[in-house]
């Protein structure tokens, strides 16, 4: 795998953990109430780490999720000033989310809108995704007659999460967490896609991660929001334009870019190839675009 570079050091907190793009910190005194998820430029697909970074995606990512956590109407991970914790350091200030350090479930809340990707292959295979029967014939990017909820287990550090059903998440979280994860993932989903197709783009589907506040047991929404690494976001002029071939109307705002070249220029075996100035380029732009399209440059 490749090797990260080393998190940076930042004064009062430490460094915990570095995922594929996330470094994360909680403040140096011992006190674990806040956690500081410090977004990278790393950019992942097919759970490796691709060389180069994708410049100011971290600062993008991190407004776009701090703009749907501020659209959206449930309690999130948010922490604002006055928590007590130690500032936030200025070298990453544009990348960082200051949070409550939450007991996260174990569960990815995966919501289809539309069927592609993972769900897709699956359905080819199976004819349901998650033990969701679909009706026949349908084709790669189609909407679903409702969105559906697709969970994940989160399996741990370099481990490949696993797609599950609804009752395997029973098992895992108990009923009543596993009813409450899937209302409110869709219920924050419609919200979202209603609220994006209004700007002219459309989510396809997307990843939320919850957790639990270990001093009120409330369920809060956590981690990275409806960002364009954890959901896909198409052009709804495209998407709907139906004198196009299909690859075209799937035009995408999101990692789908990288993905697509990997998928044509590798085999998936040994490292993954160097992307591309072309390719960064117009990833960055396209991440950028997003997020002026739906906050209006906020
Ligand atoms: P990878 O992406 O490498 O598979 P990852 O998803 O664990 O691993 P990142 O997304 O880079 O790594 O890091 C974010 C991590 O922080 C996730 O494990 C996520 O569950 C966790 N997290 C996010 N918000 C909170 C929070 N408020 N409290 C506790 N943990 C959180
Ligand atoms: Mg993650």
């Amino acid at each position: 795998m490749t090797q990260l570079s080393p998190p940076p050091q930042l004064d009062g907190w430490q460094h915990i953990y570095s995922g594929k793009v996330r470094d994360l910190y909680v403040p140096a005194d011992g006190s674990d109430a806040q956690l500081l998820v410090v977004a990278s430029n790393r950019v992942s697909a097919f759970d490796h780490v691709l060389e180069p970074p994708i410049p100011g995606k971290g600062a993008l990512l991190t407004a776009l999720s701090n703009w749907w956590c501020s659209r959206i109407d449930v309690p999130n991970h948010l922490a604002g000033a006055g928590s007590g914790a130690p500032a936030v350091p200025e070298e990453v200030a544009d990348r960082a989310m200051l949070t409550r350090r939450l007991q996260m479930h174990p569960v990815e809340c995966v919501v289809r809108g539309a069927l592609t990707g993972s769900g897709f292959a699956e359905y080819r295979r199976t004819g349901a995704v998650c033990g969701i029967e679909l009706p026949a014939g349908l084709e790669d990017g189609d909407l679903l007659e409702a969105p559906i909820y697709t969970p994940a287990y989160k399996a741990p550090l370099g481990e490949h999460d696993e797609n599950i059903s609804y009752e395997r998440s029973v098992e895992l979280v108990g009923e009543e967490a596993a009813a409450a994860l899937r209302d409110a993932s869709l219920r924050i989903f419609a919200e979202a896609r209603d609220l994006a197709a209004a700007r002219g783009v459309v989510l396809a589907d997307t990843k939320f991660e919850f957790g639990r506040d270990p001093g009120s047991g409330e369920l809060v929404l956590a981690d990275e929001v409806l960002t364009s690494d954890s959901s896909r976001y198409w052009e709804a002029s495209a998407y709907f334009d139906a004198s196009l071939p299909r690859a075209k109307r799937l035009a995408s705002f999101d990692k789908q870019i990288v993905r697509d070249w990997l998928a044509a220029n590798w085999d998936r075996r040994g490292e993954p190839p160097v992307l591309p100035d072309e390719i960064v380029a117009r990833t960055r732009a396209r991440y950028r675009e997003l997020h002026a399209r739906l906050t209006g440059g906020a």
